[in-house]
């Protein structure tokens, strides 16, 4: 893996592409900014879902649908490197261990802050539900906005991709699906 200054120079290389006097002012400290941004929009591959949803409590018989909606997220889009960005909805139905709800939030930025596709993220938060917390069902909905249509190509500025993983009773009975959309609906 190249090292950090080794990346901010290939900053300044495609820097350079675009104009070039890459010393000016205004983009003296841009490779150094850029490299400090990536840290934090690609934190994701320094998180470990295995620790994130370990943490469990009992859930006292509580057998209902867990949802915890729009929560919002921002990904970069691996084939343009554009960002995207929307809302997920993730629900579950617990058999006998509940997550802190902030870890539902927590999965989602694991697997949003690294260079993605949205169907991928959606069935990688669904795969880690169903791996950590062995639940009933489990629900992943994703609705998102994306860099590359709305700036290039196609400039389609209001589409909205939404994908959906219903993995279990979710995926397997219509009652809890209706139950589920009607609470995202709500
Ligand atoms: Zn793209």
């Amino acid at each position: 893996m190249p090292t950090r200054n080794q990346a901010k120079e290939a900053v300044k290389i495609l820097l350079g592409y675009l104009e070039d006097d890459v010393e000016r002012e205004g983009l003296l400290d841009t490779p150094e900014r850029v490299i400090d941004s990536w840290d934090e929009i690609f934190s994701g591959y320094s998180m470990d879902a295995e620790s994130i949803l370990s943490s469990t409590f009992n859930g006292e018989g509580y057998d209902g649908i867990v949802l915890l909606k729009n929560i919002e997220f921002h990904s970069t889009c691996e084939h343009h490197l554009q960002p995207f960005s929307g809302k997920a909805h993730i629900a579950y139905i617990p058999v006998d261990r509940i997550v802190g709800i902030s870890k539902l939030s927590r999965i989602v930025e694991c697997h949003a802050r690294r260079l993605q596709n949205q169907e991928r993220i959606t069935k990688n938060i669904a795969d880690d539900l169903e791996r950590y917390l062995s639940p009933l069902g489990c629900a992943v909905i994703i609705e998102a906005a994306h860099g590359c249509m709305r700036c290039r190509g196609v400039k389609q500025a209001n589409a909205l991709m939404t994908t959906s993983a219903l993995r279990g009773v979710f995926f397997d009975k219509a009652e809890p699906r209706q139950e589920l959309f009607q609470l995202i609906n709500n």
